[in-house]
C-alpha cells in the first residue's frame, strides 16, 4: 500500500502530455515514497495541468537530499501541504469593448503560501492563461520569494484577456472590471500583486486606481511596479532584466570569467528582455537578438535598445519592424533565437520556449552560461542537456528573482513613506542577486550537487519555507 493512502484512492491519473517529460518513477526514485505519492496525487487531482505538474516535478526531484537530511519535513507533511494552494480565486470579468459589445474574460488569483509574508506575485494577461499556468507560476513563486530572503509569500494571477490590439479605453475598462472582483482579496498585509506578461505600467495604473476608488484607501503597498511618481520604486522596472544579467555575471565569476566581450542571445522584447539587453551592454557584452511571438531579430551590430523600446513599448508594434528600420538586422519569422551562435543565453519571453533541440544547438555553438529571465523557459530536456554539457545554468527561480526582490523593497519604501535613489536601489539589487546566487550555490554544495543551481535554488527556498511551516503548525 502506498505511504499516502489518498493516492491509492484517487489512482495515479493520466501521464503528462509533455513531449519531453520523464516518468515519475524514473526521476523521483530518490525521494521518499510519500513524496512520490504526493506527486501521483497531484497528477490525479490536476490531470489537465501539465505546466503545474512540470513545476512540481522539478522541485520534488531536486529536494530529495533536503528531505533525507530533515525527516521532520516529511513527518510534518510539508510537501503534501505545499502542492495545494492556500486559496484559489476564479472569477468572471465582464467588460464592454469599443464597439459596445459585451466581452467575458476569466480572472484568476492563486494564493499559494503566506507562511513567510503576504502573498506576492504578478498578474499575467495573455490568451494562453489558464489555471495550470497560474498554478505553476504561483508554485515557483513560493520558493523564489523565499530565496530572496524577504518576508513575502507566493501567489500569481491574471486573465485570458488578450491586450494585443486593444485600445487604451478597452484596457482601462477591462482592468477596472478585473479589480471590481479581485480587490476584496488584496491588501498591503494580505496579497500584493505586480506585473507580468501583458501587465506593465499602464495596466498597473488602471488596476491601482480602481482599487483606490473602491476601497477609499491610498494603500501604496498593495501593488508593486507602480509609476515612480505615485509610489513606485526606482529600479523596479529594470530589476528583473538587470537581475538576470547580474546572476549570469555571478555564475561566470565562479569560473573566473566575465561578460566582457561576450555575445548574448536574449528572447522576448518586453520588460525583462529590454532591461537584460540594456544591462548586458553596460557590462561589456553585445546582445545580438530579441524576439516576440511572431519571430526574432538578429543584429550583428548589437541590439539598439532605444529603437527596440520605441517599437515594442511606445508603438506596441511587431519585432519585424526593428529589422525594417535597422540595416544591420534581419528578421526570422516564426522561429526563436537559439540558432544564433552566442556565449550567453538569457531566455526572457515565456515558459517552455527553449527545448532540448535548441539547447543542443546552443551547446554545439559554444554557449557557456544560461540565465533564465523568464519563468521556466527551458524544458526539462533542455535543462538536462545544459547540465550534462557543464554549461552554467541559472534557473528562473534564482536568476529572475531580482524583480520580486525589488518589489519587496518598494513595499518597504511605501511602508516607511520613503523614496530611495536609483543608484542606491541598484546597489541593493546587485547585493540581493549576489546573495541569491550564493544561497543557491551554497545549498547545492551542502546537498552534494556542487554547481547545480536548480538543486541549490529549490533546496534553499524550500528549506526556508519548510522551517516556517513547521513552526506555525498545521494550518
Ligand atoms: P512582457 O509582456 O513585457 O513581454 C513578454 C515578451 O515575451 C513579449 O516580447 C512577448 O511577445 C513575448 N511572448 C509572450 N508570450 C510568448 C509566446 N507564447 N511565444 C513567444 N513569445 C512570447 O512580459 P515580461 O517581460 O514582464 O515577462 C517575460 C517573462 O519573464 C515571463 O515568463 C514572466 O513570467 C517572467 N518574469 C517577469 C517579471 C517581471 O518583473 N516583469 C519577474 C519575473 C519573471 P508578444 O509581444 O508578441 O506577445
Amino acid at each position: 500500500m502506498p505511504a499516502n493512502p489518498r493516492a491509492a484512492l484517487i489512482g495515479t491519473g493520466p501521464q503528462l502530455l509533455r513531449p519531453e517529460s520523464t516518468t515519475v518513477t524514473e526521476t523521483l526514485s530518490a525521494v521518499p515514497a510519500v513524496v512520490r505519492d504526493v506527486y501521483a496525487t497531484v497528477q490525479a487531482r490536476d490531470p489537465h495541468e501539465p505546466e503545474f505538474q512540470q513545476a512540481v516535478h522539478e522541485v520534488l526531484e531536486s529536494i530529495a537530499p533536503v528531505l533525507e537530511a530533515h525527516p521532520e519535513f516529511v513527518d510534518g507533511g510539508i510537501v503534501e501541504r505545499l502542492v495545494e494552494p492556500e486559496r484559489q480565486i476564479l472569477f468572471r470579468v465582464p467588460w464592454i469593448d469599443d464597439r459596445g459589445r459585451l466581452q467575458v474574460s476569466r480572472g484568476f488569483r492563486v494564493q499559494f503560501s503566506s507562511v513567510l509574508g503576504p502573498y506576492k506575485g504578478g498578474l499575467r494577461f495573455h490568451p494562453s492563461v489558464n489555471l495550470s499556468i497560474i498554478k505553476f507560476l504561483g508554485f515557483e513563486q513560493i520558493f523564489k520569494n523565499a530565496l530572496t530572503g524577504q518576508g513575502i509569500g507566493g501567489a500569481k494571477g491574471g486573465s485570458d484577456f488578450d491586450p494585443h490590439g486593444r485600445s487604451d479605453a478597452e484596457i482601462m475598462r477591462f482592468c477596472q472590471s478585473f479589480m471590481n472582483e479581485l480587490y476584496r482579496h488584496l491588501g498591503e498585509h494580505t496579497d500584493v500583486p505586480a506585473g507580468d506578461i501583458g501587465v506593465g505600467a499602464r495596466e498597473i495604473g488602471y488596476l491601482f486606481g480602481q482599487y483606490r476608488k473602491i476601497t477609499n484607501r491610498h494603500e501604496s503597498g498593495m501593488f508593486t511596479g507602480k509609476g515612480v511618481q505615485w509610489g513606485g520604486a526606482e529600479v523596479r522596472t529594470e530589476a528583473t532584466g538587470y537581475g538576470a544579467v547580474f546572476f549570469a555575471q555571478e555564475m561566470l565569476a565562479m569560473r573566473g570569467a566575465s561578460l566582457e566581450g561576450a555575445r548574448v542571445a536574449v528572447s522576448g522584447s518586453g520588460n525583462v528582455a529590454i532591461y537584460a539587453i540594456k544591462k548586458a551592454w553596460q557590462l561589456g557584452a553585445t546582445p545580438v537578438t530579441a524576439s516576440d511571438s511572431s519571430g526574432y531579430v538578429v543584429d550583428e551590430a548589437g541590439i539598439d535598445v532605444d529603437l527596440l523600446r520605441d517599437i515594442k513599448e511606445r508603438e506596441r508594434s511587431r519585432i519585424s519592424e526593428y529589422a525594417a528600420r535597422r540595416p544591420t538586422a534581419r528578421f526570422v519569422e516564426g522561429s526563436r533565437p537559439w540558432q544564433v551562435p552566442v556565449d550567453i543565453a538569457i531566455p526572457s519571453a515565456t515558459q517552455n520556449e527553449l527545448g532540448e533541440g535548441d539547447a543542443r544547438t546552443l551547446i554545439a555553438n559554444g554557449v557557456r552560461a544560461v540565465a533564465e529571465g523568464a519563468n521556466m523557459p527551458s524544458t526539462p530536456g533542455a535543462v538536462a542537456a545544459f547540465q550534462a554539457a557543464d554549461v552554467l545554468f541559472g534557473p528562473g527561480k534564482a536568476a529572475n528573482a531580482g524583480g520580486v526582490a525589488t518589489s519587496a523593497l518598494e513595499m518597504s519604501q511605501n511602508a516607511a513613506r520613503q523614496r530611495w535613489s536609483f543608484d542606491d536601489s541598484e546597489t541593493k539589487l546587485r547585493a540581493i542577486m549576489k546573495a541569491v546566487h550564493d544561497a543557491a550555490f551554497d545549498a547545492a554544495a551542502r546537498y552534494g550537487r556542487p554547481g547545480d543551481y536548480v538543486v541549490g535554488a529549490n533546496s534553499a527556498g524550500f528549506e526556508r519555507v519548510a522551517h516556517a511551516m513547521l513552526a506555525q503548525g498545521v494550518i
